[in-house]
């Protein structure tokens, strides 16, 4: 193998283009976060955003808190008349949240008042009610504690003021965003569209989860598996179910699969002679831009664009494959469609319990539980695993231990990285 003076590798005499090279995992993630666009911006409705991210900033549509507000129950007063504590003061009336508040307190006077409620003119604290008593006949109220100036008054204004921003674009729709984008009045939303996903698995051995498995055969895990990763980060994703490998048939369900924003294949791109997946995308005028990734498991990976802007990902077949090339890679392309500036997950340090083998030329990923201990720090134990078709080791797993390429074998205590599942339990 020489370098050739262009750049390109010749290998067997023939100039490998950069799609056919091997590439490093950050190389691959580079070329793949070059060609995304996010998606178009629509309004939705707020009920039905959760999961969207936010196009344009949203803004107070008045004063949060709209009023003075009381922040306990108890008694609204002057403080200079309660500066000592131990005072009678005359009751001049009750607020309830919802009041408005029609006069101003005199001196010497006290209103009771519930948490919520509208402080009025001259009240500048609130005394807690249980630091209070009344007088049997209902008309006194004794304040025990001193009572501050500002004790317990949230003044108009004081969280945000009318117009200023309360929700940044590009922060996802959560729920605590989503109380606040309902506090100032936003029953519509302006996002990023949603990405439309279409999962489609290659292989003649496959059958769908409802069949029954005759020799030779295997279900199809991975549309189901990846139906779910989509949706899990707010994709409007659809399961295409399965193609076999065939070339006319392949490429009848994939002009149908490429209406979608993003195309999710999994199987048939290494280098079998069933392994069509490539040249079918190629004739259906998908560009392809890397074909492997120095990655463990997941060397064969393949990434494409159209020149209308739709995405192709050619996941490997394995299971765990697929599903890690999914977190490292799709996850955050989905996410940059959606207007996020996603990147690939950054592990975590722990401590390592087991023991992990040393590695050869690619980063390794092997599945594992980690925990936070008692004292705060994180342990990682590599679970009983079989290699890339093994799911069921995979499903064990709270996350991945990461080895780098030409790693030693790390043991007990060791310090590894590790990619935690952060959602699963
Ligand atoms: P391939 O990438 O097509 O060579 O497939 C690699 C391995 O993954 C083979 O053992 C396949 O049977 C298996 N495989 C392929 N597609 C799936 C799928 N959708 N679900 C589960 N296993 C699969
Ligand atoms: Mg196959």
């Amino acid at each position: 193998m020489r370098v050739d003076n262009d750049g390109g590798i010749c290998h067997n005499s023939r100039i490998m283009t950069q799609a056919e090279q091997m590439l490093l995992p950050t190389e691959a993630w580079r070329v793949i976060a070059e060609h995304i666009r996010p998606l178009e911006q629509q309004r939705v409705a707020l009920d039905g955003s959760a999961g969207c991210v936010l196009a344009e900033d949203l803004r107070a549509d008045s004063d949060y808190p709209p009023f003075d507000r009381a922040m306990m129950d108890g008694f609204t007063v002057r403080s200079a008349d309660c500066a000592a504590g131990s005072v009678w003061l005359v009751v001049a009336g009750e607020l309830a949240a919802g009041d408005v508040p029609s006069s101003t307190i005199a001196p010497g006077h006290a209103v009771q008042i519930n948490t919520g409620a509208a402080v009025p003119a001259g009240a500048d604290a609130v005394g807690m009610v249980e630091q209070t008593r009344m007088s049997e006949d209902g008309k006194r109220v004794w304040i025990g504690q001193p009572v501050q100036p500002e004790q317990n008054i949230a003044r108009q204004g004081s969280d945000r003021t009318a117009g200023q921003v309360v929700l940044q674009a590009g922060r996802r729709l959560g729920e605590a965003q989503i109380s606040v984008a309902a506090a100032i009045g936003a029953g519509e939303v302006p996002v990023y569209r949603r990405p439309r996903v279409a999962v489609l698995a290659t292989g003649s051995e496959l059958v769908s989860v409802d069949e029954s498995v005759r020799p030779g055969q295997i279900r199809n895990s991975n549309g189901p598996c990846l139906t779910a990763l989509a949706r899990r980060i707010g994709c409007d994703c659809q399961d295409l179910g399965i193609v076999v490998d065939d070339r006319e048939q392949m490429r009848r369900r994939m002009v149908e699969a490429l209406a979608a924003d993003v195309l999710c294949l999994t199987g048939g791109i290494s280098m079998g002679q069933y392994d069509l997946v490539p040249e079918v995308l190629e004739s259906l005028g998908v560009e392809i831009h890397l074909r492997k990734i120095a990655i463990k498991p997941g060397k064969p990976t393949l990434f494409g664009s159209t020149r209308d802007g739709r995405y192709v990902f050619g996941l490997p077949g394995n299971p765990v494959s697929c599903f890690l090339i999914f977190l490292l890679f799709v996850e955050p392309a989905l996410g940059r469609l959606q207007g996020l500036a996603s990147d690939p997950p950054r592990p975590v340090l722990a401590k390592l319990r087991g023991r992990v083998g040393r590695t050869k030329d690619r980063d390794s990923y092997v599945p594992a539980r980690w925990q936070v201990e008692r004292d705060g720090g994180i342990t990682v134990e590599p679970v009983e695993y079989h290699g890339s078709a093994d799911a069921f080791g995979l499903a064990q797993a709270n996350g991945l231990v990461v080895r780098p390429a030409r790693a030693g074998a790390a043991g007990d205590g060791d310090q590894v990285l590790v990619i935690p599942f952060w959602w699963q339990r």
